[in-house]
């Protein structure tokens, strides 16, 4: 067939039976399926319409599209950076040295990655050579997080780290500060802490990220 001819057959197509066969699975709009009526169908389902996104270079660059795990209805929400090496080749969050290292805090205050929390990123894909994403970057991927949060409606968003801080609180201030206060974001109270991968390299920030970890237990435990 030639190309005006394949045009023609496939707009008869779309014409009959829908877009969809014809689609990248990635659409922008929610497509959530009638049926759906529990937490873990309608972030699902969310996931499969984002997972394919091309809006920005590291769509091209990337291995995965790492979505986020966890509970679905989980009271706690983690929101690191980025995802890095391991995470882009396993298409899973905080699956490196830091996350071994987020599992232990999470352990020391009565929590895993799979009950009551979820961890995802400011950034669903890997920026090359683990930069800083770029505000674009950001600005595209940001409305995947902000839908993550209406469907799964945490009691309480942990921001880890100054980009992850920053993007949230909408303030370029100190991460020293950041800590200091419970923020705002779209009406769920955030607190800002210490990257887990920070804590790697300067051991000396555990005593305040784990002060900061038990306001957050004693927050979700009233
Ligand atoms: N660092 C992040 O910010 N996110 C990850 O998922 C892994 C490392």
């Amino acid at each position: 067939m030639d190309i005006p001819i394949t045009k023609r057959f496939i707009q008869q197509h779309i014409e009959l039976f829908g877009k969809e066969i014809y689609s990248n699975g990635y659409e922008k709009q929610n497509n959530i399926p009638s049926d759906s009526n529990s937490t873990d169908k309608i972030l699902l389902n969310y996931k499969l319409s984002i997972e394919n996104c091309r809006e920005c270079n590291l769509g091209n660059s990337r291995n995965n599209f790492v979505f986020g795990s966890g509970d679905s209805n989980a009271d706690l929400l983690l929101v690191g950076e980025g995802p890095g090496e391991n995470e882009d080749i396993q298409g899973e969050p905080f699956v490196g040295r830091a996350g071994k290292l987020l599992d232990k805090i999470l352990r020391a205050i009565g929590y895993n990655r799979t009950d009551n929390v979820f961890i995802t990123n400011i950034v669903k894909c890997r920026p090359p050579d683990n930069r800083d994403p770029l505000p674009s970057e950001v600005e595209e991927c940001l409305p995947f997080l902000i839908e993550q949060i209406n469907i799964i409606k945490p009691k309480i968003i942990v921001a880890l780290g100054k980009i992850a801080g920053k993007t949230l609180i909408k303030k370029d201030i100190m991460l020293k500060e950041m800590r200091n206060d419970t923020h705002e974001f779209n009406s769920i109270p955030l607190r800002v802490t210490y990257h887990p991968a920070a804590l790697l390299r300067n051991p000396s920030l555990k005593k305040d990220a784990w002060e900061d970890f038990k306001y957050i237990r004693d927050f979700l435990s009233v």
